[in-house]
């Protein structure tokens, strides 16, 4: 097994870092043994792909970085096709592998290079109101637990399952998880501009005709890209020539504007916002409809630039008031002349989730992110600001994964918390899977 002592940790958004031994474990006894060895020295983190805004994984004890355990191979369940794959395996590794075999995930993260394991940890997501997080679709799992012994789990273990399908890394580490997958179908998709009004007061109706929905707003304009999709037996027309076209175009505006234009913008000009952000729909998105295998529709967007993304699960019937005190903070900053939004504010809808600390517990949410460029002037006073905004809606939860500000505030909105200490208690009564930010903000064992 590779060690490298005091490896120096920095997250992918490059705003965390700390210094620690890295073990590098190959295989299931490797990785019993590092949890063996760094458990003996003091505390352990589990290490993804490092894509987490929020204080996860920074320890002063060791990471564990499973990297090396990417393997995956069909299986089924319950009669159904399923992937049983190592959580090192990266969102992108796994969706090649389904589509390579007709099969497609539901609900998939529409950025592909975070880790299994790390999407499984914090109930991360796509869209779609039939189904829910890429946790809930984990049908078993093998769990290494901090004395190095490992757990089969899966539904028959009851609500002990449902804590370790979105552990926060602090139940132990995840070897592998077993995921239900789907015969692949098609979808047809529309892009379409739509007045915001119209959108924001017809959202049941959308909602109802629509399986999978996406909104963009992007700030001061007047409309809001939906991408709005539902099955389809229609064929696959395939890309025709504009649409490879369209889309090396669209792909070259966004990487241009998210990479270059916007964060020179956000630090220079910032006044300038609105005028450029009438312009971000035209090279962001061409309006029109089209036939694809969800598998491909799912993974429409390309250009991934460091930026700040805070997300709140608002309960489905605050979704129209939570977007409209969105739109209302970020229009009500502009009169100030501040303007620290500059990317965009994108929601999805998301099912009831049976996983202890998923943000949609035991609802249907509406997952509202807001994003802008690492460089927006008083991007910290807006993300404040909206933490409050959100916060005042009494089911809302934040995103585990993305920038967190008042953990202290979200113990309270999860109804299993104790439940879920409890088994954390149990498979690790020493605490060797907590850093300092879940033990004092999150979980609130110290006093
Ligand atoms: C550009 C971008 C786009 C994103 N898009 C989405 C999206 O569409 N939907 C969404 O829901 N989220 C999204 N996220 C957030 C992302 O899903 C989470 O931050 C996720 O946890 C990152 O996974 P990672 O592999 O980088 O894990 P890390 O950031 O390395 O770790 C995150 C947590 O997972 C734990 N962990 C990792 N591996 C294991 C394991 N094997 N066993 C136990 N615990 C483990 C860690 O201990 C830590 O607590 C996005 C993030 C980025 C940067």
């Amino acid at each position: 097994m590779q060690l490298i002592p005091q490896y120096k940790w920095r997250n992918w958004n490059d705003n965390l870092a700390c210094t620690a031994d890295l073990y590098r474990p190959r295989g299931l006894h490797e990785l019993r043994e590092a949890v063996r060895q760094a458990g003996r020295k003091g505390r352990i983190r589990p290490l993804g792909n490092s894509c987490s805004w929020s204080p996860l994984v920074p320890t002063r004890g060791s990471l564990i970085d499973l990297g090396q355990l990417r393997g995956m191979h069909e299986t089924s369940y319950d009669g159904a096709p399923a992937i049983r794959v190592e959580a090192g395996a990266t969102v992108r590794d796994l969706v090649q592998f389904t589509q390579a075999r007709g099969l497609t995930l539901i609900t998939p993260t529409i950025f592909q290079d975070i880790s299994v394991g790390g999407a499984i940890a914090v109930a991360a997501h796509g869209t779609g109101l039939r189904t829910s997080t890429m946790s809930d679709e984990v049908v078993a799992m093998t769990l290494v637990d901090a004395r190095g012994e490992v757990h089969h789990l899966s539904a028959a273990d009851g609500p002990l399952f449902d804590a370790a399908r979105c552990s926060l890394g602090a139940l132990g580490v995840v070897h592998d998880v077993t995921m239900r997958c789907w015969p692949e179908f098609h979808l047809h998709v529309e892009d379409r501009m739509i007045a915001v009004d119209d959108v924001l007061g017809g959202l049941p109706d959308l909602l109802a005709t629509y399986e999978f929905v996406e909104l963009y707003w992007f700030p001061f304009t007047e409309t809001m890209w939906c991408k709005l999709m539902r099955r389809t037996e229609e064929p696959d027309a395939g890309a025709t020539l504009a649409d490879r076209l369209k889309f090396a175009f669209t792909y070259a505006c966004t990487f241009a504007s998210c990479n270059g234009v916007l964060p020179l913008l956000g630090r220079v000009a910032p006044e300038l916002t609105p005028a450029f952000m009438q312009l971000a729909p035209r090279l962001s998105m061409t309006p029109g409809c089209a036939v694809a295998p969800a598998s491909r529709a799912f993974h429409y967007q390309r250009a991934y630039p460091r930026c700040w993304d805070m997300s709140y699960g608002v309960p489905l019937a605050d979704a129209e008031p939570a977007w409209r005190r969105t739109i209302g903070l970020i229009e009500h900053l502009a009169r100030a002349a501040s303007f620290p939004v500059n990317m965009v504010v994108h929601a999805r809808f998301i099912g009831p989730s049976a996983a202890l600390l998923a943000p949609a517990h035991g609802r249907a949410i509406c997952d509202l992110e807001v994003v802008t460029t690492r460089s927006a002037r008083d991007a910290d006073v807006f993300y404040e600001q909206w933490s409050a905004e959100m916060l005042a809606i009494a089911g809302a939860r934040p995103h585990w994964g993305k920038y967190l500000l008042h953990p202290r505030a979200v113990r309270e909105r999860y109804p299993q918390m104790d439940a879920f200490l409890a088994h954390r208690a149990a498979l690790d009564p020493r605490g060797l899977f907590l850093n300092d930010w879940l033990e004092d903000a999150v979980f609130q064992l110290r006093p």
